[in-house]
């Protein structure tokens, strides 16, 4: 069968696979410890989920305006003014289906063939796919694992070219769960600025911080003058566990907000009409809840990086939100397994997935080879229990 060329670069998303592979291995019966999912294992909040059901019961059932219903679209611009302290409204936010879909929509509509995006490293992984679907060149920078990724600002400007049209910022940050200080997030888009670039703003886990200034670092909260030139992508996935919703936001100038609502409009139109009511109410709520999830995030943080330092070989650094550890292994790539060197981390989530049941993703589609990402959006227990046979499995190597 033939293709259209503009997939020929394009491979399975590894979270998604790893999720699968280990959802499906626990529906066949076995007893895997999946740290795959990048999604919180806490039940979406009930008030959330009534206000869907009453979505439903009043009809709420048909199409609504393509980039969402204007009470939600006002409620995600009243997010963004608190969080960034910087007023929106309606106009500069829209709905899409996931942040995912905010940033697929956000690349087709800036990047030309050609055109470069430069995003630090690690990353998650659908960004360089996405910029390759709008034909661009993803250009990577390496962030510092032993500053605890930091990303030095004149990395990033070394690598700004005529056609840089975008820099992607992610912080906290997924794999690696290191924030960025207000400092470099300034710097950086003081850079966008000076050579003329868009900061890509991709704040889904603002809210999954351990410090106690919580979203107060991000670039445009750092640059609020600079407004006109940073995009902003949110969603609902994280904050609120309702990953299977699919409900993002993004925020930006008018004009741009604008022209991706003519995407959306011919793409997929608006995001599910009963679901952005959960969303809404999700966002008009207290966030009480999340209190109590952070600190059971923090204290499975910090039993995780724990346990991954006490095995032999493997060095993990305490991360600053979202909720991934992603570890060095790469000492333990030198051993072997029933005489096979492992050689990649590829090859060592997968021998650890069948010989030990839990899963890990390889840190290689994130652009951090010699690494593996663990979330810890499991309970304390599955942490234990992925842990004391993780250490089994590493020790059992042979030297
Ligand atoms: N950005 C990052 C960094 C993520 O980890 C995710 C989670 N998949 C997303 C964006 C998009 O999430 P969603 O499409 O579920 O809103
Ligand atoms: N962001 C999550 C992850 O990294 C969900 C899966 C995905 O969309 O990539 O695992």
């Amino acid at each position: 069968m033939h293709f259209a060329d503009r997939m020929t670069p394009i491979k399975p998303s590894a979270t998604l696979a790893v999720t699968a592979k280990a959802k499906q291995m626990a529906a066949d019966g076995l007893d895997v410890v999946g740290f795959g999912a990048g999604e919180p294992d806490f039940d979406t909040p009930a008030f959330i989920v009534d206000a869907l059901r009453s979505a439903l019961d009043n009809g709420k059932t048909r199409y609504t305006p393509t980039a969402g219903v204007p009470a939600l679209r006002d409620a995600i611009a009243a997010m963004f003014t608190e969080l960034y302290k910087v007023p929106f409204e309606r106009a500069e936010v829209m709905t899409t289906v996931g942040g995912k879909h905010a940033l697929y929509n956000m690349f087709q509509v800036l990047v030309n063939p050609g055109d470069e995006v430069i995003i630090p490293a690690p990353y998650w992984v659908s960004y360089p796919a996405q910029v390759r679907l709008a034909q661009g060149t993803p250009v990577h920078v390496q962030c510092d694992a032993s500053e605890g990724f930091t990303l030095d600002v004149d990395v990033v400007r070394a690598a700004v070219t005529d056609r840089t049209v975008g820099l992607v910022l992610n912080s906290p940050c997924n794999p690696t769960g290191a924030c960025l200080s207000e400092e470099t997030l300034g710097a950086l888009a003081d850079l966008a600025e000076e050579r003329d670039f868009w900061i890509i703003s991709d704040d889904i886990y603002s809210f999954l911080r351990y410090d106690a200034d919580g979203a107060a670092a991000t670039a445009l909260r750092a640059r609020p003058h600079l407004r006109h030139r940073i995009f902003i992508v949110h969603g609902a996935s994280k904050t609120y566990a309702m990953t299977g919703w699919r409900i993002g936001f993004a925020g930006g100038p008018a004009e741009l907000i604008s022209k991706m609502g003519t995407l959306q409009g011919q793409a997929t139109s608006n995001p599910t009409a009963f679901a952005q009511y959960g969303a809404l109410a999700a966002l008009q709520s207290d966030h009480a809840f999340l209190g109590e999830w952070m600190k059971q995030y923090d204290a499975r943080r910090r039993r995780l990086t724990a346990l991954l330092n006490d095995i032999d070989g493997v060095e993990c650094l305490l991360p600053g939100g979202a909720f991934y550890v992603f570890p060095d292994i790469s000492k333990i790539l030198e051993r072997r397994f029933r005489g096979e060197v492992i050689g990649t981390d590829l090859r060592f989530s997968q021998l650890l997935l069948e010989h030990a049941l839990v899963a890990v993703v390889p840190g290689e589609p994130f652009g951090g080879a010699g690494h593996c990402r663990l979330s810890y959006a499991i309970s304390m227990q599955d942490i234990d229990k992925g842990m004391a046979r993780m250490k089994t499995f590493i020790d059992g190597l042979q030297r």
